[in-house]
């Protein structure tokens, strides 16, 4: 039998690990409050100056204490609306056949991942591509397959063409020179990665691609892995550029292992464009004829960009504000 003495003992010692185990408990919480506290969320970035407006959508969401999936998808959606945004949605710049591709993909938190490639007469092919996540058990509709997939779903069928991007084209076709040329003034996909108030990562991508593409050609932007990578415990990228050279060095994903490495945003984006430079080198291609540009954002809400040439922005909404960044380039190009 247990005497008093015994008793009143282990009731001490009881007692005193139970006290210890609770200061222990509440020194961990407070250890992630103030961890919690230095994240730099919510917060969201993408490529190119329209990424600015488009922030603005995701902001609204990430603002309130939204997700970071429904913020990626409502921001891509303002450029991919946009008939002036010539390189995305409605109002992308055709292929060579004159048929306006667009290609997208998105990726979520839980590694959920949907994506679509030459899909024409949908303006939004990012919802598309969110409902191929999450409304069937595949990843990657192309195609034909993917406008009958887009209309099974209620969206509609439209002319995607307008007059600038036709006259464009119809010019282009005088001399039909197969040179796709990337820099400020024809600017591209819209890339966008966030991290919402929870903690959690997403991505979206969309793009019409190449202007003047050969038909059927597929680039890096609804490539998981290539144009956009999200890993919710390390960070997201997201690329922009040619993406034959993306896809050469499945650009989003080494960026993203690069930050699981240690790396910071910046540094992860800067060796994947050396990698870009390096396989360039190594097959005697031009590197003034191409720009990669890739953004990257950590965990802790830390963000960075690289690019091959001077003249890739991107756009950060977080807590100061909406401000559009240079990002620092391998090669500085002179004006003309
Ligand atoms: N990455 C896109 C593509 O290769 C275009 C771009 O962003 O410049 O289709």
């Amino acid at each position: 039998m247990t005497s008093r003495k015994t008793f009143l003992k282990t009731s001490a010692i009881t007692g005193a690990a139970m006290l210890l185990n609770s200061l222990h408990i509440d020194a961990k919480a407070e250890k992630r409050e103030r961890k919690n506290k230095q994240v730099n969320k919510p917060i969201v970035l993408s490529t190119w100056n329209f990424g600015l407006k488009a922030n603005e959508a995701a902001w609204e969401i990430l603002s309130k204490g939204g997700k970071a999936l429904d913020a990626v998808e409502a921001g891509v959606r303002v450029p991919e609306a946009d008939p002036t945004e010539r390189s995305v949605g409605y109002g992308g710049r055709p292929d060579r056949d004159g048929r306006i591709t667009l290609d997208a993909c998105i990726m979520d938190e839980m590694s959920n991942i949907g994506s679509v490639a030459g899909l024409e007469f949908i303006k939004h092919p990012i919802s598309v591509a969110r409902a191929v996540m999450e409304k069937t058990p595949h990843v990657m509709f192309v195609g034909d397959g993917a406008l009958q997939f887009a209309l099974s779903q209620g969206f509609p069928k439209e002319n995607l063409m307008v007059p600038d991007s036709e006259r464009e084209w119809k010019e282009w076709l005088k001399k039909s020179e197969y040179k796709p040329i990337v820099n400020i003034e024809n600017h591209d996909t819209i890339g966008m990665i966030a991290l919402d108030a929870n903690g959690n990562l997403s991505g979206a991508c969309t793009t019409s691609g190449m202007a003047f593409k050969m038909h059927g050609r597929v680039g890096d932007s609804p490539i998981i892995g290539a144009g956009l990578y999200v890993d919710n415990e390390i960070g997201a990228a997201t690329a922009t550029g040619h993406g034959e050279e993306v896809i050469r060095i499945a650009g989003c994903h080494l960026v993203v292992e690069l930050m699981r490495q240690g790396k910071s945003p910046e540094d992860a984006c800067k060796e994947a464009v050396n990698r870009v430079v390096h396989l360039m080198e190594i097959r005697k291609k031009n590197l003034s004829d191409i720009q990669v540009g890739f953004i990257a954002l950590n965990k802790q809400g830390e963000y960075g960009s690289y690019c091959v040439q001077g003249g890739f922005s991107y756009a950060v909404f977080d807590k100061e504000g909406n401000n559009l960044k240079n990002s620092d380039a391998h090669l500085i190009i002179p004006k003309k």
